[in-house]
């Protein structure tokens, strides 16, 4: 898959991809990507947002003639345009002319009208601008035709991808943001602006995506997550290693005991391996040297190298190796929440989203070709199992599928076992009903890929794992089991990771419950707040009462109006606040107020008690 920036494509993804050794990957990630909004084809999209980067670059010129140009391709949702204002300093401030100017020139513009220059005459068309010389010389070298595009008055070299009808089409778009970038993403460069916009073919998917990015950004993870206790990050620590704090830790515990018990029932086997390992290992896996790129420098311990595990699955295939299997214990699922570290490009580090050390959902089912629908359709009922628990209504898989186009270059394993995994994993696709779509060209290179998106309830769309059918590492490994007729069967696994990691499910699940977690979830289930300290003794006795019922409690018994308590416990949205007064404390009672102002009356402690394990047992959301 290509990344969704110029910034991230030297990032060493398409390498990854092209040899493959990306089983769980973390696909680029889309800050925000409503599934709603995607009726138009994408190329129609593309084009459209790119047309309208040459609309505002035009407005730019006019506005500051001296602004030098740099690219402009659209992106996830928008596009934007990179400028050196030289001295000049705009802010969002401008924005409000810059788009009146793009609304005075678009309807001058016709069409974009396609021309071509020598070099040293293309360059003539920028004078004093490093970036077009930079991009013509190289352009150039490569033998490619520079190619300009006119519309109206304004001209840029462009490979092209536009719309016919600008006039019409360039309606429905607005300014978001601004923000310092390096040209071509190298700190080693200068310093550019980077004007971020989006453009939508109607008004009314215009107001629906900016009002679903409004409320994007009040459930802004690291804004909530630093808010509400859950993680932080120390410079001393260093960038994209996230440190739980107790509150965020106990969310990750929750998930991992809910995924114990979960794949205890689905007949999973726990296991657990080291965090560093020789590179033996990862001869054999081939993640060297094809995924060298995404791992950190390996340590000596003596004579021999170590690297940090950048994935679980070479050990988990050790495991398997370590003994033979009668295809009786098949399928046989080995599982673990594996502590992982893959190298990431500091610009490219996001929040919890995108890290450089991170603990995974991880599991690999060893089984026979012919039974990998049957598993392959029970490993989707368990993600559906999950995700309706958490109130995730839509998911989908993007089926990552060899390029017919690029055969020979780009992939292992013969043509037989390409078919066979294919023919295998839409079997079970089908059969387990699961929505999915093509994405020609993002297979892994020995075997189909399908990334799992989930989508919040604003409809942000995450990639959070992916499910992959192997057929071809067993041959790597020489992965084995005795079958029925006493011979030797290659064994083939399939990859899953439901829950993702515990960094980039956190980060969805703040998200997606705007920080109000669910009961069982919440790192704190009741707040006890006494109306004075004349009721803290007896206020006490409840919050022991709730320990002994390993409830979660928080006893607020500052002496503080009640007034700000209550507001206190807002903010960190408890579910629960229990209010006691000289009332309550007589009638040996409690007042309980839900989240969101809901008054639930008076009550008795071990009614209460009972309705929150309730609730907890059930994972009510
Ligand atoms: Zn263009
Ligand atoms: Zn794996």
């Amino acid at each position: 898959m290509e990344p969704p920036s110029p910034s991230l494509k030297n990032w060493s993804w398409a390498q990854a991809v092209m040899l493959g050794y990306f089983i769980f990957p973390f696909t680029p990630f889309n800050p925000i990507n409503p599934i709603s909004m995607t009726k138009q084809s994408q190329e129609y999209l593309d084009n459209l947002r790119h047309s309208c980067a040459h609309l505002l670059a035009a407005a730019v010129m006019q506005l500051w003639p001296n602004a030098k140009r740099a690219i402009g391709p659209s992106i996830e949702n928008g596009f934007y345009f990179d400028f050196d204002f030289g001295k000049d300093k705009i802010s969002e401030k401008d924005f409000g002319r810059i788009e009146k100017k793009m609304r005075e020139i678009a309807p001058t513009w016709d069409g974009f009208k396609r021309h071509e220059l020598p070099k040293e005459a293309a360059k003539k068309e920028y004078p004093g601008n490093p970036y077009k010389h930079e991009l013509i010389d190289e352009f150039a070298s490569k033998g490619e035709k520079l190619s300009f595009y006119k519309s109206g008055n304004y001209w840029d070299l462009c490979r092209g991808g536009h719309i016919d009808n600008p006039k019409k089409e360039l309606q429905h778009f607005k300014l978001l943001s601004v923000a310092g970038a390096y040209w071509r993403g190298s700190e080693k460069n200068p310093m550019l602006t980077r004007i971020y916009a989006t453009c939508w073919p109607s008004q009314k998917e215009l107001d629906d995506y900016l009002k679903m990015r409004e409320e994007a950004e009040k459930r802004d993870h690291r804004i909530l997550g630093e808010k509400l206790g859950i993680f932080t990050f120390a410079e001393e620590v260093g960038m994209g290693l996230p440190l739980w704090l107790p509150k965020g830790t106990i969310i990750r515990e929750e998930l991992e005991a809910w995924a114990k018990e979960t794949e205890k029932q689905w007949g999973y086997q726990r296991v657990a391996t080291p965090h560093i390992t020789k590179e033996e290992l990862y001869k054999i896996s081939g993640h060297l040297p094809y995924y060298a790129e995404d791992m950190y420098s390996p340590i000596d311990i003596e004579g021999a190298k170590y690297y940090l595990k950048p994935m679980n699955c070479p050990h988990h295939h050790m495991i398997y190796k370590s003994k033979i299997h009668s295809y009786r214990e098949l399928p046989l699922r080995l599982t673990e929440y594996g502590q992982l570290y893959r190298f990431e490009q500091s610009g490219a580090l996001h929040g919890l989203m995108r890290v450089r050390g991170f603990c995974q959902n991880d599991a690999h089912i060893y089984l026979a070709e012919k039974d990998v629908p049957g598993e392959f359709a029970r490993v989707m009922e368990m993600h559906k199992y999950y995700y309706d628990r958490l109130g995730i209504k839509n998911f989908k898989i993007k089926l990552g599928l060899r390029d017919p186009k690029n055969l020979r270059k780009k992939y292992h394993g013969d043509d037989a076992m390409w078919k066979r995994a294919e023919k295998l994993t839409r079997e079970g696709l089908e059969k387990s009903k699961v929505k999915f779509e093509e994405d020609i060209g993002s297979a892994a290179h020995y075997g189909p890929k399908g990334d799992v998106i989930i989508e919040s309830v604003i409809g942000k769309e995450y990639a959070i794992g992916t499910v992959q059918v192997d057929l071809y590492m067993p041959s790597r490994f020489g992965l084995y089991f005795v079958n029925e007729r006493g011979e030797h069967e290659q064994s083939a696994i399939i990859h899953r990771a439901p829950l993702g990691s515990h960094e980039r499910m956190v980060g969805f699940l703040i998200e997606h419950f705007a920080g109000a977690f669910p009961v069982w979830l919440s790192p704190v289930q009741v707040a006890v707040l006494p109306i004075s300290d004349k009721q803290v003794k007896y206020a006490q006795k409840v919050v022991d009462e709730l320990v002994k019922n390993n409830i979660r409690v928080d006893f607020y018994n500052r002496p503080e109006s009640i007034g700000k308590k209550i507001r206190e416990a807002e903010i960190q949205k408890i579910p629960y606040m229990l209010i006691i007064g000289e009332k309550e404390q007589r009638a040996k009672s409690i007042a309980v107020r839900a989240r969101n102002n809901k008054n639930l009356g008076v009550m008795k402690l071990d009614r209460f008690v009972d309705r929150v394990l309730k609730e907890i047992k059930t994972k009510k959301i």
